[in-house]
């Protein structure tokens, strides 16, 4: 039973990121309207994601931990469901298989909150705590139990950067939420969570990137496009600062960055590459179902409407700002 847990939880647990990947997301699911990351020596041997959602009940703190444990009742054809399928349920269960976990939480109707603490899975402690409202959880010495896992780390300012780069998209995800990085004590990400997707691409990219946005804003074909290009003076070295978001998700797809270079052909410098933070929404049903859930890469069933959205969208957006 302990190998084959070991080995399930490699499918989710990678790296540092990964994991704050899963508990990020259970917060979002939670309800929370502020999440804080903390990590140490770039998450491998500190990672802690405090949230203000709706907390765990003590009756099901510890069904939480066990493999195939999900709350979420989810449409099948979700998108959401597609991109995490096989994983549903399983984060919390990889998680504490490999690592320390300390866990608190509280919902709003219980006057009391519960701790939780396992080390790889085991040593199970459930107790009473006073905390807030919310969910606080700790994960420490990530595969201090798998030699062979932790080989696999690399530096830990990698690690670092892997996490705050996921971070930025999350953050860019949810201008809703208030998301705040602390990496190694310092402060390095905090976003208002007022809502506004310029005030979350301020906060993520600084002032100099935005103050050269336009807006972009349309639909067309089942498929409505919304965000911020750079104007052609803002344009950058390389396709580092293309930002896509599909239904909420960051995603790579090919089809939307070659659609975006395109429409900006005549625009900008040769060499020089267009940066962007595009939302992207269609019927969750023309996204590939056959997209492996670990990987950002998406397909779509019909990738011509997506470019010519894409395409339209952002030539809009540019002859708007030439008039
Ligand atoms: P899943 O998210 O797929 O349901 P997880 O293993 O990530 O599976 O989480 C298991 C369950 O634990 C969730 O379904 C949810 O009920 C609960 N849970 C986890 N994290 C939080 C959180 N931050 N706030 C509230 N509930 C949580
Ligand atoms: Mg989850």
């Amino acid at each position: 039973k302990h190998v084959a847990e070991l080995i399930a939880a490699g499918e989710v647990v990678e790296r540092p990121s990964s994991v704050i990947k899963e508990l990020v997301e259970n917060s979002i699911d939670a309800g929370a309207s502020i999440v804080t990351v903390e990590i140490r020596r770039g998450g491998v041997t500190y990672m802690r994601v405090t949230d203000n959602g709706c907390g765990i009940s003590r009756e099901d703190v510890a069904t939480a931990f066990l493999r195939h444990a999900t709350s979420k009742v989810r449409e099948k054809d979700d998108l959401d469901a597609i991109l995490t399928l096989g994983f549903r349920g399983e984060a919390l269960a990889s998680i504490s298989a490999v690592a320390h976990v300390d866990l608190i939480t509280k919902t709003a109707d219980s006057e009391i909150g519960t701790h939780y603490a396992s080390s790889g899975g085991s040593d199970i402690q459930i107790e009473d705590a006073g905390c807030p409202n919310g969910t606080t959880i700790t994960v420490r010495d990530i595969f201090y139990n798998v030699p062979a896992r932790m080989k696999f780390l690399k530096k830990d300012t990698a690690e670092g950067n892997a996490v705050a780069g996921l971070m930025d998209k999350i953050a860019l995800s949810h201008p809703e939420i208030s998301f705040r990085l602390i990496r190694e004590g310092k402060e390095t990400l905090h976003t208002p969570g007022d809502g506004k997707l310029v005030s979350a691409i301020y906060a993520v990219f600084g002032k100099e990137f935005s103050t050269n946005l336009l807006p972009v804003d349309y639909a067309l074909g089942g498929v409505r496009v919304w965000g911020f290009i750079s104007s052609p003076l803002g344009s950058r070295p390389n396709r580092s600062m293309q930002n896509f978001f599909i239904n909420g998700r960051f995603v790579r797809s090919r089809t939307a960055a070659v659609a975006l270079e395109e429409a900006y052909k005549g625009s900008i410098m040769v060499g020089k590459f267009p940066a962007c933070v595009l939302h992207l929404e269609l019927s969750s049903a023309a996204v590939d179902v056959n997209v492996h859930p670990a990987k950002l890469e998406v397909r779509f069933v019909n990738e011509r409407p997506v470019f010519d959205a894409v395409y339209h969208g952002v030539k809009s957006a540019l002859s708007a700002s030439r008039e």
